[in-house]
């Protein structure tokens, strides 16, 4: 019933630390080992559950341990392993903090890119480089059309608040995000896409997205 019976390794182990994490919330306790054994994952889950560490973490986890931890460093300019999609510029900056300090000292970049807000800085923080992108629906269409960012190295897709996404009239951009990343072999990217509802168009978003998912209601 701790983070250490989790095999998140030493690096995120100890940032879980400095985050004062001792136990892990429900959600993390199911959806954590869910995603490091490869699953995707279907998760009802509320504000304050805790679901960006659930998230968060595997993702940290899995670029660390990866294969594809041995790119080459050029490959990381507009190259992200992994995207985690947003409603908001709130919550985007929110799960950038966070997702930041999970990462600290592991070598894993995050980025941040989110609309309402000029695009040139946005622009600089890519070209140093990223691995998880941060990014609400809208401005991420830009960025793709401007052809600054790529998702053909994605291997990890998070969509948080799904439900609010849809409420907000993302679905277009954000079936024109996955669209971008479906390349084989088939399973390539692992995706979790977490949710506060789970009402028919969140259930169509997650049979098209979804491969073999488990469901997660916590
Ligand atoms: P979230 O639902 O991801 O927005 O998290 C809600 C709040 O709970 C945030 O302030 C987190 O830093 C905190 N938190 C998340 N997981 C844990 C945990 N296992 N132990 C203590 N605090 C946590």
């Amino acid at each position: 019933n701790t983070f250490l019976e989790i095999d998140l390794g030493e690096a995120l182990n100890q940032n879980i630390r400095r985050c004062k994490y001792v136990k892990p919330t429900p959600v993390q306790r199911h959806a954590i080992p869910i995603s490091l054994a490869g699953r995707d994952l279907m998760a009802c889950a509320q504000t304050g559950s805790g679901k960006t560490a659930a998230f968060c973490f595997p993702i940290i986890s899995g670029i660390m341990t990866g294969q594809f931890a041995q790119r080459p460093r050029g490959a990381r300019t507009g190259y992200p392993l992994a995207l985690i999609l947003s409603p908001t510029r709130e919550l985007s900056c929110q799960i950038h903090e966070e997702a930041r300090k999970f990462s600290y000292q592991t070598g894993v970049k995050v980025v941040v890119a989110y609309g309402g807000a000029p695009i040139n800085q946005q622009l600089r923080e890519l070209e140093r480089g990223v691995d998880i992108l941060v990014a609400t629906p809208g401005r991420l269409v830009d960025l793709l059309e401007r052809a600054r960012v790529s998702l053909q190295m994605i291997r990890y897709l998070a969509l948080d608040e799904a439900d609010r996404m849809l409420d907000m009239g993302f679905e277009p951009q954000i079936r024109k995000i996955v669209e971008q990343m479906d390349m084989p072999p088939p399973g390539a990217r692992q995706t979790m896409l977490f949710s506060a509802t789970f009402p028919k168009e969140i259930q169509r978003l997650a049979s098209d997205f979804l491969s073999n998912y488990i469901f997660l209601a916590v």
